[in-house]
């Protein structure tokens, strides 16, 4: 295997290249949003500068050169998570709006009043609210699996959840608080043995490990770009074939149809069934620079090299008087999260941005979850492909200094 070279990595993100109160910043927030390389920035200008037409509207060559470099990502995509064929490859804003599509389409279709879906105590606000929305039009009822002390999912609790009115299963395949690693695999088996169509949130899954969609055997899967070195405002969303077809579209616009008249209207096939409007072309095309760069570092490498930033940095942390992790499953991916003492997470979180130390405080947008572990927020550092081990002890450093100060 071929020397991890971080510091080399670290000259493709310039954006890591900044001071906070005289300090290098260290940057920990990347389960928020990743920083992105030179090059996908640098993809992003071309097509701008030369290659920006509208995408499917026409003959001419600059329409067919951006349609070409947008249709060329999403053969990309599709191979990188093993989908069936390019057509299941939807591209959305991001999660959220795949999530919502999802919802929208395929729940407020199939879905009928007394219909239960389940889904988990430790979801992104993105994964609840659409199905309340839901909740809007038709009266499905939506069921909780806990979580135990590590902060895993309670299986034995998941298998006894489904009954003859459950219609969907949805959740997260990486917690965005906690890091646990859902047993995807398990969980779909389970759902499928009952007949029972799974949506997994890959939003935490997809920047740090490999996915395969059809290992997974997974229904419908969605994650964004910008938190896996790509552009911001695109996302994805995989769906099987079978259930897209069967889906109505989700919004009406231009490139979604197949002929308009106002006696009715038709529909376009897969996947254009499902992008109304233009789409991002700039981004999605320079997401298939941002999956060359990962396949090139490698997946494995990545995640080996965040897996010893993470447990350099929970040994460190576990020495510190006073500190609460939370979520320490087996094989949790690099996110820890935290509070000292008695300290309000705001305060800690003031305290390290002070030291250059770039960290989440709040909710991390599952206030579900926190409910559930008895607190308000938590202060949350994650590591990426371009974090080092001094930075993991500079970290230490500055919550050493910080800890008697917040007892
Ligand atoms: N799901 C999880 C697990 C997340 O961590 C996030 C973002 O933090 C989302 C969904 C929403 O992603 P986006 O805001 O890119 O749509």
């Amino acid at each position: 295997m071929k020397k991890y070279d971080v510091e080399k990595l670290r000259e493709d993100f310039p954006g890591l290249n900044r001071e906070f109160y005289g300090h290098k910043m260290i940057y920990l927030d990347n389960t928020a949003t990743s920083q992105t390389p030179r090059e996908v920035v640098e993809a992003v200008e071309r097509m701008y500068f030369h290659s920006k037409a509208n995408v499917h509207r026409g003959v001419s060559s600059i329409s067919q050169e951006a349609t070409d470099l947008q249709e060329t990502t999403r053969r990309r995509v599709a191979a990188y998570i093993n989908a069936s064929s390019p057509e299941e490859v939807i591209f959305t804003r991001g999660t959220t709006e795949a999530i919502n599509l999802v919802a929208s389409s395929y729940g407020g279709t199939f879905l009928k009043d007394g219909d239960e879906i389940i889904l988990t105590v430790m979801e992104h606000h993105a994964n609840i609210v659409p199905w309340q929305l839901l909740q809007r039009h038709v009266d499905v009822k939506l069921r909780v699996v806990p979580i135990n002390e590590r902060g895993e999912l309670d299986l034995d609790v998941y298998r006894s959840l489904f009954n003859d009115r459950t219609r969907f299963v949805t959740f997260t395949h990486v917690s965005n608080v906690l890091g646990t690693v859902n047993p995807v695999k398990e969980m779909v088996k389970e759902a499928h043995r009952h007949g029972v169509p799974v949506l997994v949130d890959g939003a935490q899954a997809v920047p740090h490990t490999r996915v395969d969609v059809r290992d997974l055997d997974v229904d419908f899967y969605a994650f964004s770009s910008h938190k896996m070195y790509g552009p911001t405002g695109i996302g994805v969303l995989y769906g099987r074939r079978e259930l897209l077809e069967k889906m109505p579209p989700y919004q009406g616009g231009g490139e979604m149809i197949g002929h308009v008249s106002f006696e009715g209207t038709t529909w376009a096939e897969l996947p254009f069934k499902f992008e109304a409007g233009t789409p991002d072309f700039v981004g999605i095309s320079a997401l298939s620079v941002a999956l060359d760069y990962i396949e090139r570092v490698g997946m494995e490498a990545i995640a080996a090299h965040e897996h010893k930033l993470l447990e350099r940095a929970t040994r460190g942390m576990e020495g510190i008087e006073g500190m609460r992790i939370f979520g320490t499953a087996p094989g949790k991916a690099a996110v820890v999260s935290f509070l000292i003492g008695s300290a309000h997470h705001y305060d800690t979180g003031m305290l390290l941005d002070k030291l250059g130390v770039e960290v989440r405080t709040g909710h991390h947008c599952a206030q579900p979850l926190m409910h559930a572990l008895g607190i308000e927020g938590t202060v949350r550092a994650s590591f990426a492909l371009y974090n080092t081990e001094e930075e993991v002890d500079a970290f230490l450093a500055a919550l050493r200094r910080i800890a008697p100060m917040l007892m």
